[in-house]
């Protein structure tokens, strides 16, 4: 059985999701447990209001869930922040201030721009687009450590004009397999993110060619999110995913504990 550790509640700025629906829905899928990941994006230009967490208020709602589910059903509690190049001093200060157990670094915006609208791919083609953003990834890279696994690595070709139809993992193998290298030397992990399916890519965030060149350059540490903002998309397309990393090479999936890692044989 799996471990769900990329979710969304009401405290993220995108989610409604009530917290005990969420538990409820991931008791249902049958999950061995989840972790909270609540969007925390500072200087989120594109919209009036940031993507900010109230991280008080959050760390005590998920500890007194946790405390309420303590018998029957392990929660975790997590953030998934924003990382931009400008925000390298912030950013570690907030996370070295909390007792998350999990920190997801995710990409959600290039160069100040959200790729989420059609504006970013004003005059450039789609995969100068997409080459942006991943080149934004080792920006952060550069900079940044104060995360467990980076978040959704092509998560740029949900939203592409042509979306993943001309994406390959060999068209960007050159800088795709530099932000592989630089989050194995990091002794950094990626996650399988399987709102790829939600999104109708047919494959998850990133694909199955790059979670197995990770694996082949000798990445170890993989972890499993829906990335769900809802109770419905808790454990999305789970089912596929114990075969998808088998077959990308993997023996175990991993869960943050106190910001380390433990490792889960996949069966
Ligand atoms: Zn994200
Ligand atoms: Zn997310």
């Amino acid at each position: 059985m799996l471990w769900d550790t990329h979710m969304h509640s009401h405290f993220s700025t995108d989610s409604q999701a009530d917290i005990h629906e969420m538990i409820q829905a991931s008791k249902e899928a049958r999950l061995d447990g989840i972790c909270f990941t609540d969007h925390l994006d500072l200087d989120y230009a594109p919209f009036s209001d940031d993507f900010l967490l109230d991280i008080p208020a959050y760390l005590n709602e998920m500890q007194a869930v946790q405390r309420e589910f303590s018998n029957e059903f392990p929660i975790c509690i997590g953030i998934e922040i924003g990382l931009q190049p400008h925000l390298e001093k912030t950013l570690p200060e907030i996370i070295k201030a909390n007792p998350f157990d999990f920190v997801i670094g995710s990409s959600h915006l290039v160069h100040r721009q959200d790729p989420y609208y059609p504006e970013y791919y004003i005059g450039k083609t789609e995969d100068e687009a997409y080459r942006e953003y991943f080149e934004s990834i080792l920006e952060n890279l550069a900079v940044f450590n104060c995360f467990d696994i980076y978040g959704h690595i092509d998560y740029i070709v949900r939203y592409g004009p042509n979306k993943n139809q001309l994406y390959t993992y060999e068209k960007f193998s050159d800088i795709l397999d530099e932000i592989l290298r630089t989050l194995i030397e990091k002794g950094k992990g990626i996650e399988i993110n399987t709102a790829g399916f939600k999104y109708g890519l047919g494959h998850p965030n990133p694909t199955e060619a790059v979670l197995k060149r990770y694996r082949e350059l000798g990445g170890e540490i993989i972890t499993i999110g829906a990335d769900a903002h809802k109770p419905q998309h808790v454990a999305y397309e789970f089912f596929r995913v114990p075969e998808i990393l088998k077959t990308a090479g993997f023996k175990y999936y991993t869960v943050f504990h106190q910001r380390k890692p433990v490792f889960h044989k996949l069966d």
